[in-house]
C-alpha cells in the first residue's frame, strides 16, 4: 500500500534486470538524487507509461454515470431490510458517482436523507435534504422531504424553524392541490402529529458542540516552545553526531503531560485493503472501505460524505474540507486517482508535500539555495545547479552543508526555529545510500511517470521557488518528490484509530488500533526509537500527539517507539526489522536487557512443564527450569500442540460471532484444560481464552462470570504490557463496562477510575472511551440507593 503495487513493481524490477551492466553501474553509483532521477527518467519509456496507466485503470475513480442509478437501488434494498448503515454507505457511493445539479445527486441525497433520519442522525440528515435542494430535488417529491426535515427540526429542539417549516408546508398544500387525496391525507396527518410535537418541545434549544474543534482547543501545550512551536517548553532540541536530532526533557515530566501536538503536514488517508475489482464480474463495487467512511482531508469519521465534484473517489466530511483539499492539492490530483493508487501512498505523499509546499515560505528556502550554489559555481549550466541543491544526500550532506550558511540544527530557519512546515521536511534524511538499487530506480521511475501525467495534463504549477529559465520545473520538483519517497521508509508515521466491535447485545466492546492514513510530522520525526519508550501517541483528526507514558526525568531523552514494542517481539526480531527498515541497530535500554536473559524468552510465550508447573528452558529441547524436576520435550512438539490449541480456539470464536455462546464455552473451558498442561499461565492466548470466555458470558448476560474471567485476562496483560499500558487502559474499559451492566456499582466505580487514569495518560481527556466512562460514573453516581433484596439487572444504555 505505501508501494507502488506488485504488478509495476515486479514489471520495473524486471526492467532493471534487463538494463546493460553499464547503466546499472552508472545509475548504482550515481552520486546526488538528481544524477538518479534524471538517468532513470531517461530510461521511462512510452510502453511502459502504457503498462502504468492499464493498471490504474483498474481503479474506478472517475464519475460513471451508470453507477448512480446501480448504487440507489442497491441502496433501497438495505433500506427496506432496515439496515440504514448500509444503506448510508451505498447512497454515498451513488451520489460519489453523480455529477454535481442532476437528478442522481439530488435523489441519492434525499434518500441518504431519510436512511440517516433512522439512524438519528438528524443534524446530518438535515445537510443532506439542504443538498438534495441544492443540486435540484424535484417539486413533485419535495413534500415528503419538508415532513421530514420539520421533523429533525423538532426532535433538534429547533422550534421556529420548524414552526416555518412547517407552515411553508401547509401553504404548499394549498397552493398546489396536485398531491393524491390519500397522499395528502398521510402528509396532513403526519403535519398534525408534528404540530403537536413541536409545541411539546418548545421549552428545548439544543447546542451542537463542534466536539473536536473544541477538543483540539483544549488540548493546550504546558508553556511555549520558542524553538520548537509544536513542541511543550519542558522539552528542547538538542543534535549530536551519534543521535541526530533529538528532543530531550528540560525539567522533570510527570506521566500523560502533553509533550508535542503536531498536525500533520500532509496527510494520505489509506484506500483501504481490498484489492481492485480489476478482476471481477461486476462493474461496481459495493464494498465499505475507510475511504468510505473517513474525510479525506481531516480524516473524520463520517457517514454523510460530500463527493468532489470531479471524480468519485475522493470524499469529504463537509463542503469545507472539500473545499480546503481542492485549494490545497486536490485540483491537481484529481485528474490522478488511479495513478496515485497504483504508485502508492508514499509517492502520493510526496506528491502531496510539493503541492502543500507551494502555499509557504519554503520555497524561498529553496531559492536561495538555488542563489547561492550558483553564486558558488557559475560554469555549470544553470538546471544542474538548481538540480544538485535539491541533493544533499548521499555522503554529499555534510560536505554541501560546509559551503552554505546553514543554520546550526537541519531543518531550522535561520533564527533556529523548528517549525513543522517543508523547510523541517525537506531535511528529513532520505538515507538514500542505504536503499539497494533497484529500489531507488523503482522510486525514480515511479515519480518520473507521475512527472509525465503532470506535466501532460499541464495541471501542475509548481511554487514560485524555481526561478524563471532554469530547465524543467517538474524536473527539480521530480528530484524533491524522489528525495520524499525515500524520506518516507523512516519518517511516514501511521495514523491510527480506534475502532470499536462488538454487537449491540453483547454490549462488552472490544477495541481494536487501526491504520487510518500515512502522514509526515517533522516534530515527530525528530524522536529517536526505543523498543521501551516513554511516550504515547495518539490522533484526533490529522493532529498528533505525543504524551509521557512514564515519569522523565529532567535530561533524559523523549524516545517514541516506531513499532517494534518489547511487548510485542522478542529481540532479535525487532533488531532485524529496525536494521531493514530503519537501518539501525537498536541499543536501547529493553534490547540490552534482554541480550542478557536471553534464556527464557518472554512470559507471554513461555511454556511451563507438565509435571512441575516450573517454566521450560533452552532451544531445540526445552528442559525444566526447576532443578529437582527431570522433564524435558522437544520444542516441536510443543509448537504443535500450540497450533492446535490456536486452531480450537479459532473454532470457539467463529462459534461466538455465529451466535452460540454456549457451544463456545464449552470448548473454551477444554481448550483452558489443555493449556494447563504446558503454557505457562501468563502466556498471551491463555489471556486471550479468558478474554474470549468473558465475552461469551457477557452474551449470555452473566455478568459475574464474565468479570471473573476478564480480571484473568486483565493479569495476563498486566504481565506483557504494564499496569499502565494502553492495552491495559482497554481492557479496564472493558471490565468497567462488565461491572456497570451488572450493577456492581462499588466495583464498577473502582474500574472506572483506574480505567480513566490510565487511558489519560495515553490519550488525554477527550478520549472517546474517557468520555464514555464519565458518562457511565455520573448515572451510577446519580442512581438513587437500592433497596435492600435482590438485585435488578441494569439496563444496556451506553453501550453501541
Ligand atoms: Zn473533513
Ligand atoms: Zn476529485
Ligand atoms: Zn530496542
Ligand atoms: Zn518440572
Amino acid at each position: 500500500m505505501d508501494l507502488p503495487v506488485d504488478e509495476w513493481k515486479s514489471y520495473v524490477f524486471q526492467k532493471w534486470s534487463l538494463l546493460p551492466k553499464s547503466i546499472q553501474v552508472t545509475i548504482s553509483t550515481a552520486e546526488t538524487l538528481s544524477d538518479i532521477f534524471l538517468h532513470s527518467s531517461l530510461l521511462l519509456q512510452p510502453e511502459d507509461e502504457m503498462f502504468l496507466q492499464n493498471l490504474s485503470r483498474g481503479y474506478l475513480v472517475e464519475k460513471d454515470p451508470n453507477a448512480p442509478l446501480f448504487y440507489r437501488e442497491e441502496g433501497n434494498k438495505k433500506f427496506q431490510q432496515k439496515d440504514y448503515m448500509g444503506a448510508t454507505v451505498l447512497y454515498s457511493k451513488g451520489i460519489s458517482h453523480s455529477r454535481p445539479h442532476t437528478a442522481d445527486i439530488s435523489l441519492c441525497y434525499a434518500n441518504r436523507s431519510a436512511a440517516l433520519f433512522h439512524l438519528g442522525q438528524h443534524e446530518m440528515c438535515l445537510k443532506d435534504i439542504m443538498r438534495a435542494q441544492m443540486h435540484g430535488y424535484p417539486e413533485r417529491l419535495q413534500p415528503k422531504m419538508m415532513l421530514r426535515k420539520a421533523e429533525c427540526l423538532v426532535t433538534l429542539g429547533r422550534r421556529q424553524e420548524a414552526s416555518q417549516t412547517i407552515s411553508d408546508l401547509e401553504s404548499s398544500f394549498a397552493a398546489k392541490p396536485t398531491l393524491a387525496a390519500a397522499q395528502f391525507q398521510i402528509l396532513q396527518t403526519n403535519l398534525c402529529r408534528l404540530k403537536m410535537k413541536a409545541q411539546e418541545k418548545e421549552s428545548l434549544t439544543e447546542t451542537f458542540p463542534a466536539a473536536l474543534t473544541k477538543a483540539l482547543e483544549d488540548m493546550d501545550l504546558k508553556g511555549e516552545n520558542g524553538q520548537v512551536p509544536s513542541a511543550s517548553s519542558s522539552v528542547s532540541l538538542r543534535t549530536d553526531p551519534l543521535r541526530g536530532r533529538y528532543l530531550v526533557a528540560t525539567k522533570d515530566i510527570l506521566p500523560g503531560e502533553l509533550l508535542v501536538k503536531e498536525d500533520a503536514f500532509v496527510s494520505v488517508l489509506h484506500p483501504g485493503e481490498m484489492p481492485p475489482l480489476r478482476h471481477l464480474e461486476s462493474k461496481w463495487d459495493t464494498r465499505v472501505t475507510n475511504g468510505d467512511l473517513y474525510c479525506h482531508r481531516c480524516l473524520d469519521h463520517t457517514l454523510a460524505t460530500v463527493p468532489c465534484d470531479g471524480c468519485s473517489y475522493a470524499k469529504y466530511c463537509s463542503h469545507d474540507c472539500m473545499q480546503q483539499a481542492w485549494d490545497l492539492y486536490h485540483s491537481v490530483e484529481c485528474s490522478l486517482g488511479g495513478l496515485l493508487l497504483t504508485l502508492g501512498v508514499f509517492c502520493h505523499i510526496a506528491l502531496r508535500s510539493t503541492l502543500v509546499a507551494r502555499f509557504e515560505d519554503a520555497s524561498n528556502v529553496i531559492r536561495k539555495l538555488c542563489g547561492e550554489i550558483r553564486n558558488k559555481d557559475t560554469c555549470s549550466p544553470e538546471r544542474e545547479t538548481l538540480v544538485q541543491t535539491l541533493t544533499c544526500d548521499l555522503g554529499g550532506e555534510s560536505e554541501n552543508k560546509g559551503k552554505m550558511l546553514e543554520p546550526p540544527v537541519p531543518g531550522c530557519d535561520l533564527n533556529g526555529k523548528y517549525e513543522s512546515n517543508y523547510n523541517a521536511v525537506f531535511h528529513l534524511l532520505p538515507h538514500t545510500g542505504n536503499h539497494s538499487p533497484e529500489h531507488r530506480f523503482l522510486c525514480a521511475l515511479s515519480v518520473s511517470a507521475l512527472c509525465r501525467r503532470l506535466e501532460a495534463a499541464s495541471c501542475y504549477k509548481p511554487a514560485a521557488a524555481v526561478p524563471p529559465g532554469s530547465g524543467s520545473e517538474l524536473d527539480v520538483w521530480g528530484v524533491a518528490m524522489l528525495k520524499h519517497v525515500l524520506q518516507l521508509q523512516c519518517n511516514a508515521q501511521a495514523i491510527t484509530t480506534i475502532q470499536h466491535t462488538g454487537s449491540k447485545e453483547n454490549s462488552v466492546t472490544n477495541s481494536r488500533q487501526v491504520r487510518l492514513a500515512t502522514g509526515i510530522f517533522p516534530v515527530i520525526s525528530l524522536l529517536n526509537h526505543s523498543c521501551s519508550p516513554n511516550t504515547s501517541v495518539s490522533f484526533i483528526s490529522t493532529v498528533a500527539t505525543v504524551r509521557a507514558s512514564q515519569q522523565i526525568e529532567k535530561g533524559q531523552e523523549i524516545l517514541h517507539c516506531y513499532g517494534p514494542h518489547q511487548s510485542r517481539m522478542r529481540a532479535a526480531e525487532r533488531q532485524q526489522k529496525l536494521r531493514s527498515q530503519y537501518f539501525f541497530d537498536c541499543s536501547c535500554a529493553a534490547c540490552q536487557n534482554e541480550k542478557h536473559s536471553a534464556a527464557t524468552g518472554p512470559r507471554w510465550e513461555a511454556f511451563c512443564c507438565r509435571s512441575c508447573g516450573a517454566l521450560m528452558q533452552g532451544d531445540d529441547v526445552l528442559i525444566c527450569g526447576s532443578t529437582s524436576c527431570t522433564e524435558s520435550v522437544s520444542r516441536d512438539h510443543l509448537i504443535s500442540r500450540l497450533q492446535d490449541l490456536q486452531q480450537q480456539v479459532g473454532m470457539a470464536r467463529k462459534l461466538l460471532r455465529n451466535d452460540k455462546p454456549e457451544r463456545a464455552i464449552q470448548l473454551l473451558l477444554g481448550c483452558q484444560r489443555d493449556a494447563q498442561s504446558f503454557l505457562s499461565g501468563e502466556h498471551s492466548l491463555v489471556g486471550e481464552m479468558e478474554d474470549d470466555l468473558a465475552q461469551a458470558y457477557a452474551a449470555l448476560g452473566d455478568w459475574q462470570k464474565s468479570a471473573t474471567h476478564l480480571q484473568k485476562s486483565l493479569r495476563v496483560v498486566e504481565v506483557r504490557h504494564g499496569p499502565s499500558s494502553v492495552e491495559m487502559g482497554h481492557e479496564l474499559f472493558k471490565l468497567a463496562q462488565l461491572f456497570f451492566n451488572g450493577f456492581a456499582i462499588p466495583e464498577a466505580l473502582n474500574t472506572i477510575q483506574k480505567a480513566e487514569k490510565v487511558l489519560m495518560v495515553h490519550y488525554g481527556p477527550w478520549n472517546d472511551e474517557i468520555q464514555e466512562l464519565q458518562k457511565m460514573k455520573s448515572c451510577l453516581l446519580d442512581l438513587p440507593p437500592i433497596p435492600a433484596g435482590p438485585s435488578v439487572q441494569g439496563p444496556n444504555v451506553f453501550f453501541r
